[in-house]
């Protein structure tokens, strides 16, 4: 089996702010971008990574895979509009060999090399395995009319989902040949060709950074 990664961290961050997008942001002295690849540096089966970055900062960010020495980080390619495009364009640098393919967000650093492990475990199932999570609050849908409350879901059902999101290649590439767009997660894609998606247990340590605040919990949780 052969596993390479693909990261998508081409987002434009508008809901963070700042001069510089979101992944260069300082996690307890390196970038965030940085302590995501060196998960991926660490785990033993993963062979290549396609860092995924906006066309204006490609030569930063493959600046920082040299200073770092992020020897896994085969390709550092332009994304999209939107993470749709920017994994379809991650997937066209994939390494011929590779078999299973990780999709895993740039902007979450606290994902652990144990969590990895346990996706291309769970991938053996159904050739599709995501990370998630028991949800801790209440979740309720709303009318979008109204803002009423319309339905209130069994929170025993529900899960957060995560990255990374673990896929045989070949699933991988059949849900993203087709013209589709506007998926939040990789999931979903592959969700619409019929394909079984097994979820095992994430982390309620792997933050997804969005918002400045997270960045806070984040350093917080690195301790
Ligand atoms: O925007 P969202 O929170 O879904 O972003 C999740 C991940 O996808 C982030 O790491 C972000 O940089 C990446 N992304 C991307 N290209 C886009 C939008 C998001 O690579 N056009």
């Amino acid at each position: 089996m052969s596993v390479w990664a693909i990261v998508p961290a081409a987002g434009r961050g508008e809901r963070f702010g700042g001069a510089r997008p979101k992944p260069f942001a300082d996690l307890a002295g390196k970038p965030v971008i940085v302590r995501t690849l060196e998960v991926f540096e660490g785990s033993a089966a993963v062979e290549g990574v396609v860092l995924v970055v906006h066309a204006d900062w490609l030569n930063d960010y493959r600046a920082l895979v040299a200073q770092y020495g992020l020897k896994k980080v085969k390709a550092v390619v332009a994304g999209g509009e939107t993470r749709t495009q920017s994994v379809r364009a991650g997937l066209a640098a994939l390494g011929g060999a590779a078999d299973v393919v990780v999709v895993h967000d740039g902007v979450r650093p606290l994902v652990t090399a144990a969590v990895i492990a346990a996706g291309l475990d769970a991938v053996k199932a159904t050739g599709a395995a995501v990370a998630g999570v028991p949800v801790k609050p209440t979740i309720k849908v709303i009318d979008p009319k109204t803002g009423a409350i319309a339905e209130t879901l069994d929170r025993e059902l529900l899960r957060e989902i995560q990255t990374p999101q673990v896929f045989d290649r070949k699933v991988l590439e059949g849900a993203y040949s087709r013209d589709r767009d506007g998926a939040s997660d990789d999931a979903a894609l592959v969700e619409r060709d019929g394909v079984k998606v097994v979820v095992f247990m994430g982390s309620y340590v792997n933050v997804k950074i969005t918002t400045p605040e997270d960045l806070v919990m984040a350093r917080a949780l690195l301790g």
